[in-house]
């Protein structure tokens, strides 16, 4: 069960999703307004659900400026309600950091299988973030070791001096050998707040941080790609990393990670070097 703020000054529309996500044993609230909105949700005494649906146009306030409102202030999925194809690439064109987005006339199904999804990875990344307390623990590989209170890097016997977002970067990844994390899940993680909606920043700090561990040939191989979901750290890899061939191979394997859900929608269009990967996510999420 979850807490589901609707925001959507359509009565009926409301009520009818509303009264969906009730059926589904959620707990629902509808707000018809953008300024009431912002109120709740941001600002002291905000309330805190699990999930939030928006419509892009609201009376006083879009929903566009409570989108981006939320954002600055807190990490809470957000589905978009949009009019129009229009006002979708609007969306997608500000890379709001909308979770998703369903488009009207809204099928209710089609809100269930969304909402249901969302719910589930917030779940996992919570549960991830439980297990992953410990973060005092140094790593020690034979070519690599990491320790996170000194802070200190060492490949093959040289000190690598990293920005903290690259110790941070490497430190997650390595201290989860095997796992695969979604651009989404670090950029959470690691930025939090100044989270910008530009998955595009982790793709540039993991080609930073391997420049820095040596670049191809090097321990750098380590830190594999995989297309279209994220990152990973192969203790036994030692094929170069950027080879795209080693993605379908190595998905399948990596069982217990936060990337599942959002792999085989994404998995085409999100290579590093290409458009803005969040947009061509929640592209890929509409389908
Ligand atoms: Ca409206």
């Amino acid at each position: 069960m979850a807490h589901i703020v609707v925001v959507e000054d359509e009565h009926q529309l409301a009520h009818l999703i509303a009264q969906t996500l009730r059926d589904d044993g959620h707990q629902t609230e509808v707000i018809r307004d953008g300024h009431v909105a912002l109120d709740r949700l941001t600002g002291p005494g905000r309330i805190s659900p699990d999930l939030i649906i928006l419509d892009l146009g609201l009376p006083s306030v879009d929903g566009l400026t409570v989108c981006r409102q939320i954002r600055r202030e807190r990490i809470v999925p957000i589905v978009m309600l949009t009019a129009k194809s229009t006002e979708l690439d609007k969306v997608l064109g500000l890379e709001l950091g909308a979770d998703d987005y369903l488009t009207k006339p809204v099928s209710l199904r089609e809100l269930q299988a969304r909402v249901s999804a969302i719910l589930r990875r917030v779940e996992m990344m919570r549960v991830e973030s439980r297990t992953e307390e410990d973060s005092t623990k140094p790593i020690a590989y034979h070519d690599l070791s990491v320790d996170p209170m000194g802070r200190e890097v060492v490949v093959e016997g040289r000190e690598v001096n990293l920005t903290a977002k690259e110790f941070d970067l490497l430190y997650l990844l390595a201290s989860h050998p095997g796992r695969v994390f979604s651009r989404t899940y670090l950029l959470d993680r690691l930025w939090g707040d100044s989270y910008s909606g530009f998955e595009r920043t982790v793709d540039t700090h993991i080609q930073r941080l391997r420049r820095k561990l040596g670049g191809s040939g090097s321990v750098a191989d380590h830190i594999v790609t995989l297309w279209g979901v994220g990152y990973k750290y192969d203790r036994t890899s030692s094929a170069p990393s950027s080879a795209p061939s080693s993605a379908p191979s190595s998905a399948p394997s990596s069982a217990p990670s936060s990337a599942p859900s959002s792999a085989p929608s994404s998995a085409p269009s999100s290579a590093p070097s290409s458009a803005p990967s969040s947009a061509s996510d929640g592209a890929a999420a509409a389908t």
